[in-house]
């Protein structure tokens, strides 16, 4: 079951996602085995809190129920385990009562990366928060773009999500996302900062914004796009995210989807889970071929060595030792993975094939 298949049903009848990614076209499955984060993060945590139990379907054995009561070890290898511990059947998962399928909405501009953490502090109360950053600022304009920030609605409205009604039809041409295009999408995203308070906004609009364009990932053209997503801790945070941003746009490649967003202190429950306490940035780059992956390969090597670490949902360029060094606890997954289960990712991270 997909999260746009249960809210189709739960929200009619006052219920929602207590985490949800930034696309609702991911499975219950999935969105464990990355164990995902969304705009509450700082103060719900991730989607492995909310999940009581489940069942695994495992090569050697029959179906096996897993909680954090009865299977500690398994429950921790599974959630964010990438599917290496069995195929998850069936879950059972908390979810949240909402009043309304509508929130009110603050949209406001960012100067830079200080404002960015100014208003992360001051926004601590609102359930959902997250910034949009122009990759193409630098110097002392680094982290320019909006800052969003929202909380429920009571209105009693339960409407759901319409089905998206604009696809990108065909896979374009790779030269339509270029630095100059993705220039004048930022210039005009950044105009959208409101400036006139709160707004009400339907759940799928600020949860789920690339879902109304169908397939939009052919914009990237044939040969497909990378995304790189790291987190930070705190302390180091404004330099590291300031180098990240600042390596990323002399780079010259653009992205258009950067987003910056602060993880909270709750402890998230699996081995491999990505969030920890800290400063989260994700870019995208449209596929150049061996400049990106040098481009790749230094934003790695920043985010590493200040301590911080790769998504595994969204990486393809991790070596062996920056996984290693950066998820300590991986042996413990490997020793709950099911025998018949791997995956090109595992075989790289844990050095089964040379880099
Ligand atoms: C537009 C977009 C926005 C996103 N935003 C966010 C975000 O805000 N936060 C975030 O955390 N992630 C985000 N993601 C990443 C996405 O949430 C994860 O990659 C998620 O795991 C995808 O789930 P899926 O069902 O599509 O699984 P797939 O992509 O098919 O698989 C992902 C992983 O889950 C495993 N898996 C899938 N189903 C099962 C199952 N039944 N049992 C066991 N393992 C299984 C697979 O083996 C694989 O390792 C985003 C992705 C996109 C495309």
């Amino acid at each position: 079951m997909t999260i746009d298949e249960l809210l189709r049903v739960s929200v009619p009848n006052g219920w929602f996602v207590p985490v949800t990614p930034g696309t609702k076209f991911v499975t219950l499955g999935g969105a464990v085995a990355n164990d995902v984060h969304g705009k509450n993060h700082h103060l719900a945590g991730t989607f492995g809190r909310y999940v009581r139990r489940l069942r695994l379907a495992r090569s050697d054995s029959e179906i096996v129920e897993v909680s954090p009561e009865q299977q500690p070890e398994l429950f921790a290898a599974t959630v964010g385990g990438l599917g290496l511990t069995g195929i998850i059947v069936d879950l059972e998962l908390k979810l949240l009562q909402i009043a309304s399928s509508y929130l009110e909405v603050e949209t406001l501009p960012m100067a830079n990366t200080d404002d960015f953490f100014h208003l992360s502090a001051e926004s601590e109360k609102w359930p959902y928060t997250v910034a949009w950053v122009d990759c193409f600022a630098t110097g002392a304009t680094i982290g320019r773009g909006l800052y969003m920030r929202g909380r429920p609605l009571d209105d009693s409205a339960f409407d759901a999500h319409p089905r998206p009604s604009i696809a990108v039809p065909f896979t374009a041409p790779s030269v339509i996302l270029n630095p100059l295009t993705i220039r004048s999408f930022n210039a005009f995203y950044r105009r959208m900062a409101t400036h006139d308070g709160l707004v009400r906004v339907h759940y799928d609009k600020f949860f789920y914004p690339l879902d109304a364009v169908g397939s939009w990932n052919r914009l990237y053209g044939a040969r497909g796009f990378y995304q790189f997503q790291c987190v930070v801790p705190m302390a180091q945070g404004g330099d590291v995210v300031r180098q990240l941003l600042q390596t990323a746009a002399e780079a010259r490649q653009g992205s258009f989807l950067v987003v910056l967003k602060t993880f909270g202190n709750l402890p998230s429950p699996g081995i491999l889970s990505f969030p920890h306490e800290g400063v989260t940035l994700s870019l995208d780059f449209p596929n150049k071929g061996n400049d990106t992956s040098k481009l790749l390969a230094r934003l790695n090597a920043i985010a590493i060595d200040a301590g911080g670490r790769i998504y595994p949902a969204k990486d393809a360029t991790m070596t062996a030792a920056q996984f290693q060094s950066s998820y300590p606890r991986w042996q413990e997954v490997e020793r709950c993975r099911d025998a018949a289960i791997m995956s090109d990712f595992w075989r790289r991270v844990t050095g089964r094939i040379s880099q």
